[in-house]
């Protein structure tokens, strides 16, 4: 009796694994059509609105890029320092559009990050593009971009120009001063050869 209640239990115990998986799949196949349904009533204007005001952008790579300079804050080293990756980058969006924080603000958040929660992972506005933004690519050509720029200096045109000006006449007068230095070689070659005649004279003319 012992040993068949003990297989029962035994069964039981390993069917309650396999339920509590049903549920998670019922869960997910749930939330799958949460989001179908999200997808559908979705309509991406791709006009992206700021983090901090009103001024809307045609892209999010603009947005980002007048937050760096109307804002001063740098979403890629933000991003970086917070280790964003592309969920919690859809959180923490979610989360700056409901709480509007400013960007000093934000900027201050320096270790916990308040939006890791599945709450933030809820659309605050369903036709926000930069819920659908390749952060990862993003940050990946940022990246790249940051380091190539390492080696190099932006400067503005025309002190570009000033520059090459610069540096032709340089090139012009070390061209002139390699002419001159040739032009003495040749000069003292030639006293050379004349000491060296007139030596050779002095010599044949000696024994006399
Ligand atoms: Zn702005």
């Amino acid at each position: 009796m012992t040993t068949i209640m003990n297989s029962s239990a035994l069964v039981n115990e390993e069917e309650s694994p396999e339920s509590t998986d049903t549920m998670e799949g019922v869960e997910e196949s749930e939330s799958d059509e949460e989001w179908e349904n999200i997808d559908e009533a979705v309509s991406f204007s791709y006009q992206t609105l700021c983090l901090f005001c009103t001024e809307v952008f045609n892209s999010a790579e603009l947005m980002f890029a007048h937050c760096e300079t109307g804002h001063i804050f740098d979403a890629f080293n933000f991003f970086k320092k917070m280790n964003v990756n592309a969920i919690s980058y859809i959180q923490f969006i979610n989360f700056i559009r409901k709480h509007k924080l400013s960007p000093s603000a934000v900027m201050h958040i320096s270790t916990a990050c308040p939006w890791s929660t599945d709450f933030y992972m809820k659309p605050f506005d369903l036709n926000d593009p930069l819920l659908v933004f390749d952060i990862e690519g993003y940050m990946e050509e940022k990246e790249n971009e940051r380091t190539d720029g390492k080696d190099s200096v932006t400067i503005p045109n025309s002190e570009f120009q000033t520059l090459m000006q610069e540096l032709t006449s340089q090139t012009e007068r070390l061209k002139n001063a390699y002419d001159r230095i040739d032009r003495m070689k040749i000069l003292w070659v030639g006293v050379i050869d004349w000491l060296v005649s007139w030596v050779g004279c002095r010599f044949v003319l000696s024994p006399e």
